[in-house]
């Protein structure tokens, strides 16, 4: 029983009960793997571009490690000396000595600092480059990367780019100061004490293969506890993103009790993945400390040395001091060699992020379509999400004529939404080509491309801040124009809601829009397209969340539009279908025109979900 909470303590490396680890991996969230993770991996080789950028604040941190060494090798023997001449030389001379020291002193402690605060600079700078370089790699991948089966989840990399970055920066800053500094420490007064007693040294130095083999051992557990407890808080991350957002729901459904049930399985993944790298964390240093054991037992060796007249009191004080020193960066070395191994995983998952180059790419000659007349042919294209899934779209063929507007129409789930995908290059088509006023878009430059074509999504996303900042999005870095703001909200049927707003078009609208109402998110989705001006139009099923009277506001202004756009409206509304000159019906992955008289004879019926069945 005496045994048993000591045991339990010192149960490093087996603080979780198997069963209880397999319990704690099932639940919705399971760590998704990305990519071919087993490619080899050198973490170091990777850091090194961003180490090397920061070079200035480095060196100069060096060098303060260097004045800081070198006025404490100053100190060590000084120190010596005053402390045995104590009372056997006059006041003035002791305290002259005293202000030496105290100089020395002082100079070590504003190195050290200048040291600390430069290398730490350098830490956060590298690792702030290091967050753009992997965010600015992250949008530049293709859509399918974020969504679908095997996608990342925004929680993980969120989390990814926010706190494992900063693990990044803890790594750099304990490699930084341990590199030079330590080892300018180390050997200054591993020389002193060489220099004082080469056979006291060797007693010494001989502790240190012992803790390093610990210290080694330890390093790779830890690395592995760290991979662990790194994936059991992404987990835990990306599952309250996708909660939060979905509290509606949540609370709708009664599910509180559940979700609770499911935040406390995965925060305790994550609290005993900690809770065995805290404990192996604290475990380390007192390794090191054995170190202490070694200087203890030459103070006994030396004091026998001394009492038998070998050297004097004076030579001891200042070999024990630089063994004192010594442990000092050795202690160091272990520290950083940790922050290391717990660094790797959070540096490999974070350039993971990285590793795949985008998908759809464009070619190093794709020109830019400066002026569209609006003209869209997609020729033969057919398209699969995965490998081994079914073709959504299958050898389609559509012509839209510059200036006219289309229909789309067709069961859910059947790729309407695919194939406008498609068209803005989000994905690349498995076989066939789209062609934009006879254009291939696969040789246009991606910018130019999606420049123009204003889109209406399905799921509408609005950010937070203001109404305007939301419909002029496309200018928000430079300078958006309010009269096309509120002339594209009219168009949308928009600006009678947005005036009754507190704050009019400068009201904010809540993160994801989430003060609007379905209708009105809408409505800003639709000014938001007109305000992109771009000669292609695209409203995927965009007035689905209309009420009738709102609709025909806006199918008003769909009319007034298509006098001078292509549009491509996909709906399930009859009367919005109707104003299209054409209507094709999206099928099995193919294009079937509808007819007049076909549409004719469906009329009674009011959505199109009702014709397709
Ligand atoms: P629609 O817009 O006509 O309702 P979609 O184009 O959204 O249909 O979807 C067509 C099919 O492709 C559906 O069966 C859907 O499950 C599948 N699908 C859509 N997006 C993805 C994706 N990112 N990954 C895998 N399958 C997808
Ligand atoms: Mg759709």
């Amino acid at each position: 029983t005496l045994l048993k909470p000591l045991y339990s303590t010192f149960s490093l490396f087996s603080s979780i009960a198997p069963q209880q680890r397999q319990q704690l991996q099932i639940g919705p969230h399971k760590q998704q793997q990305q990519g071919n993770t087993n490619e080899p991996f050198d973490p170091l080789s990777i850091i090194k571009p961003f180490i090397f950028s920061q070079y200035k604040p480095i060196l100069l941190g060096w060098l303060c490690s260097l004045l800081s060494v070198l006025s404490l090798s100053q100190l060590v023997p000084k120190f010596g000396q005053f402390s045995s001449s104590i009372g056997k030389i006059d006041g003035v001379t002791l305290r002259n000595d005293g202000l030496v020291l105290a100089g020395l002193f002082l100079a070590k402690l504003i190195a050290t600092y200048g040291q600390h605060a430069l290398l730490w600079e350098a830490a956060l700078n590298a690792s702030y480059k290091i967050r753009v370089f992997v965010f600015e790699r992250v949008l530049e991948r293709e859509l399918g990367f974020f969504e679908g089966g095997g996608a990342v989840s925004s929680g993980d990399v969120a989390y990814r780019i926010t706190a494992e970055a900063a693990d990044v920066a803890d790594t750099l800053y304990a490699l930084l100061n341990t590199i030079v500094p330590s080892a300018l420490q180390l050997s200054a007064m591993a020389s002193q004490m060489l220099v004082i007693s080469p056979a006291l040294s060797l007693i010494s130095a001989m502790v240190i293969p012992c803790t390093a083999l610990a210290i080694a051992y330890l390093g790779t557990r830890l690395r592995k506890i760290s991979k662990k407890a790194q994936l059991s808080i992404s987990a835990l991350s990306a599952y309250l993103n996708e909660v939060l957002p979905a509290i509606l729901f949540v609370k709708a459904s009664n599910a509180e009790f559940c979700e609770i049930a499911r935040f406390e399985r995965l925060a305790y993944a994550d609290l005993s993945a900690l809770l065995t790298k805290r404990k192996m964390k604290a475990f380390i240093p007192q390794i090191v400390q054995i170190i202490y054991f070694g200087a203890l037992s030459i103070l006994c060796v030396g004091s026998m040395v001394v009492s038998s007249g070998c050297f004097d009191g004076c030579s001891m004080v200042s070999f024990i001091t630089s063994l004192i020193f010594v442990v000092e960066p050795i202690q160091d070395v272990g520290k950083a060699y940790n922050e290391w191994k717990q660094g790797e995983p959070a540096i490999e998952r974070l350039f993971d992020l990285t590793r795949f180059k985008s998908k759809v790419t464009e070619k190093p000659d794709a020109v830019d379509l400066d002026h569209v007349s609006g003209d869209v042919k997609f020729c033969d294209i057919s398209f699969r999400y995965g490998e081994n899934s079914p073709l959504v779209l299958n050898g389609l063929n559509l012509h839209i004529k510059a200036g006219e507007t289309v229909a789309l129409v067709g069961p859910s789930g059947g790729g309407k939404t695919t194939l406008i995908k498609m068209l803005l290059r989000l994905y690349d088509p498995l076989h066939g080509c789209i062609l934009v006023d006879n254009q291939n878009i696969q040789n246009v430059q991606l910018e130019s491309l999606r420049r123009h074509v204003g889109l209406v999504s399905q799921d509408i996303s609005l950010f937070s801040g203001t109404v305007a900042e939301n419909i002029g999005y496309r200018d928000i870095m430079t300078k958006i124009d309010m009269e096309k703001v509120e002339l594209a909200a009219q168009t949308a049927n928009a600006d009678e809601f947005i005036r009754k707003l507190p704050k009019g078009y400068q009201t904010n609208i809540g993160p994801r829009g989430s003060s609007l109402s379905g209708g009105q998110k809408q409505r800003l989705a639709i000014a938001r397209a007109l305000y992109q001006d771009s000669s292609i139009l695209i409203l995927d099923e965009a007035t689905s969340a209309l009420d009738s009277r709102s609709e025909l506001l806006v199918r008003q202004a769909v009319e007034r539009l298509m006098e001078n756009h292509t549009v491509l409206v996909i709906a399930h509304r009859l009367e919005t279908v109707l104003m299209a000159k054409r209507v094709f019906l999206l099928d099995d992955g193919k294009l079937q025109e509808l007819t007049p008289s076909l549409l004719g004879s469906h009329h009674s019926s009011q959505t199109f979900t009702g014709l397709v069945i």
